[in-house]
């Protein structure tokens, strides 16, 4: 599909419950209330939504969340995503408290590729951000992970928790097999109240630590990092810089709540109420008609590009656990 800016949208982000065993406080901090169950979309209702993208060039799609694998069958979802026209590639995100758990099931159901949040190895800094003493738990889905046949990145918000923090994550990529991925905080939800490290500033750092440090032109994935590569590391570092790295220009994306609205921007709340078609009267058909048509319109109207330098302009209210990230 191509929007009205000539960009081709071929990525769709899923996000497949907006429940979470975590409580990171730039997302879902304690005492957010979730949405009842009966306005979620279902697995079946996601699948509709995921063909109707396939037919209409979607060839990516990322299950997200909440935290995906919480909710009940997300590893049949995703043999069943793969299993549908067009969609060449279906990956996932999660926190990795249960990944451990489900890593054979997604392996065998044809996971492309697992990106696993963590912000910090340090266990009391991990309890003090996400409200859990996970981090062990999670080092050691990264370690599985990256023992599988699978494309494993790591995801680390710049929160600017020093030097030692930079380097421990950093070493992921040198242990294991794995891409480690700085994120600036973006202004959405509770992402408002954290300040944005420059990453400009965050790869002088690397620079002075990783003399070695280079441009990693090899193509990663579709997403909008820069990758650097350092001597005698597995994995590269890669940096993904919305506010102070724009890349709206190559955007190729869409995003799918939980509650079934077609999201075009992070920034805007606007966006295709799906779930009103999916859960509409009429014939099956006649709802997969109007499906692709409001797929269609919504990439029509996708934005130029964000507003974050202008917050006042942010229409979006949700936290990004509604959202998906
Ligand atoms: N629970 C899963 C996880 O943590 O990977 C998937 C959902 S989470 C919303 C997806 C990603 O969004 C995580 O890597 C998280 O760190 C990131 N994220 C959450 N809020 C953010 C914000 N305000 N700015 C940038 N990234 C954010
Ligand atoms: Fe949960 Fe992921 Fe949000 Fe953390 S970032 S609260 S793990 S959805």
């Amino acid at each position: 599909m191509k929007d009205s800016y000539g960009r081709t949208i071929d990525y769709m982000r899923i996000s497949v419950t907006d429940r979470c065993n975590l409580r990171c406080k730039y997302c879902m901090p304690e005492g957010i209330r979730c949405v009842p169950s009966e306005e979620i979309l279902t697995l079946e209702e996601i699948c509709q939504v995921a063909a109707c993208g396939g037919e209409l060039g979607i060839r990516h799609i990322r299950i997200t969340g909440g935290e995906p694998l919480v909710r009940k069958n997300c590893c049949h979802l995703v043999r069943q995503l793969k299993g549908l026209s067009g969609i060449e590639k279906v990956t996932i995100t999660t926190n990795g408290m249960l990944l451990k758990e489900h890593l054979e099931d997604l392996v065998e159901g044809g996971i492309d590729g697992i990106n696993i949040s963590m912000d910090t190895r340090d266990r009391q800094r991990f309890r003090e951000i996400t409200g859990s003493d996970g981090a062990e738990q999670v080092l050691e889905s990264i370690r599985l992970a990256a023992a599988r046949p699978v494309a494993v990145k790591v995801n680390a918000v710049s929160l600017d928790l020093g030097e030692e923090n930079l380097v421990r994550m950093a070493e992921l990529a040198r242990e294991y097999p794995v891409d480690v991925r700085f994120i600036e905080m973006m202004p959405i939800g509770y992402g408002k109240a954290f300040p944005v490290m420059d990453h400009g500033k965050l790869l002088e750092r690397l620079g002075k630590l990783y003399p070695g440090l280079e441009d990693d032109p090899r193509v990663h994935g579709s997403g909008p990092a820069v990758y650097y590569r350092i001597p005698g590391f597995k994995g590269s570092i890669g940096l993904i810089s919305a506010i102070h790295g724009k890349f709206c220009d190559r955007c190729n994306r869409v995003r799918l709540t939980s509650q079934g609205q077609l999201k075009t921007c992070l920034c805007y709340e606007d966006g295709a109420d799906l779930r009103a078609i999916l859960r509409g009267e009429g014939k099956a058909e006649t709802r997969r008609q109007l499906l692709l048509e409001a797929i269609r319109q919504a990439v029509e109207k996708k934005p130029a590009a964000h507003c974050f330098d202008c917050p006042g302009q942010i229409t979006e209210q949700r936290s990004m656990v509604m959202i998906g990230g």
